[in-house]
């Protein structure tokens, strides 16, 4: 069994860090883990795939829920890949034949633009719009490789907001985007700044679901359990979670808390598990969305399959892999 007690400052995975803000019931504790383990450990109870949750990649997914899809992208810790999760949902959900506009609500900080490679497109933003300057479609930046894309900038990089620029204002923005003529958009996805403050606020507003990333380390997991407080107090009680950085090394040694150790302490439902993989790095330099690789990335498979569950409202969990993979590391997702 992956015992907790040996890392600092970890208590037991048994009992949750930090006081549960869902209705969640804990499953009973097994050897578990996403990424292979070792054929020394004892064999898990075999996993029945119920057949919604296996891929199924011969068909479009069938888009549950209304549209447009608001879905603020929030994590209450900075740099544990919320904007790369937009960027990597975003066109994996342009390229299942979705439109899609993502909004970069960190405003002082923006970077979606530079990950998406489209910082040289953005003439105008979402202040400019509202000041009365240019019109919504000028602000609208079309990705060039999938036009059903399209990015959103609050504000210029290293500008403040101006007072009075609030949740209402994003609400404004969300239904300008619903009554364009061109038809409203499928999912908006709203990449939220780190903090819990008047930025995260205002972010998460207009959304009505939420997917939450947190790295499976304590300090992440305790501003998660913070997040997905307020975003419930908000009243977004759609919450689904991906957990980054994954690191199957680590949970083998015993040294990182296993995707499963992380949903019991968190108590939502998963969304996606994706690992770390240093291609990550290398394209969000290039600004060139991992998705879009050729050959796929294990990170881009993951993301991939998340945005496939966000469409069908769909969820995995993390299971104890038997033995070595015979049929590849994503065959072991259950339902
Ligand atoms: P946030 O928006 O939450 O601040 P970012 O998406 O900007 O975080 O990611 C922070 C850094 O972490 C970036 O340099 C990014 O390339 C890196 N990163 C994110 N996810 C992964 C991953 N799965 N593997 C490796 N590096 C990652
Ligand atoms: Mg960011």
């Amino acid at each position: 069994m992956l015992s907790l007690h040996r890392l600092p400052g970890v208590p037991t995975a048994k009992q949750p860090l930090f006081p549960s803000t869902s209705t969640f019931t804990h499953p009973p504790r097994r050897p578990t883990c996403l990424f292979p383990q070792s054929k020394t450990l004892p064999k898990p109870p075999k996993f029945h795939k119920s057949p919604t949750a296996l891929l199924q990649w011969n068909r479009k997914p069938q888009l549950s829920g209304e549209t447009p899809r608001v879905v603020v992208v929030t994590s209450g810790k900075g740099g544990v890949g919320k904007t790369t999760t937009t960027a990597n949902i975003g066109l994996s959900l342009a390229r299942l034949d979705f439109s899609v506009v993502a909004i970069d609500a960190d405003v002082g900080l923006r970077n979606l633009d530079l990950l998406l490679g489209l910082e040289n497109r953005v003439n105008y933003t979402a202040l400019e719009v509202l000041n009365g300057d240019c019109r919504l479609d000028q602000a609208l930046v079309r990705d060039k490789r999938w036009s059903n894309f399209e990015l959103l900038c609050i504000s210029k990089p290293r500008s403040k907001l101006p007072l009075g620029f609030g949740g209402k204002a994003l609400i404004w923005l969300v239904d300008a985007l619903k009554s364009r003529t061109e038809g409203c958009p499928d999912f908006i996805l709203i990449d939220c700044p780190a903090g819990i403050d008047a930025g995260f606020i205002t972010a998460i507003t207009p959304a009505n679901e939420a997917i939450l990333i947190t790295t499976p380390d304590i300090t992440a997991l305790r501003d998660a359990d913070r997040v997905t407080g307020l975003l419930e107090c908000d009243g977004i009680r759609d919450i689904k979670m991906i957990v980054n950085r994954v690191r199957t090394d680590m949970i083998k040694g015993e040294d990182m808390m296993s995707v499963l150790d992380v949903q019991e302490m968190l108590g939502l439902p998963l969304l996606g598990a994706i690992p770390e993989d240093s291609e990550v790095i290398r394209s969000t330099n290039r600004g060139y969305p991992l998705v879009l690789n050729k050959p796929p990335t294990l990170a881009g498979l993951a993301f991939e399959q998340a945005a496939w569950r966000l469409v069908e409202q769909d969820t995995m969990q993390a299971v104890m892999v038997e033995e070595e993979p015979k049929r590849g590391f994503f065959s072991f997702f259950g339902g």
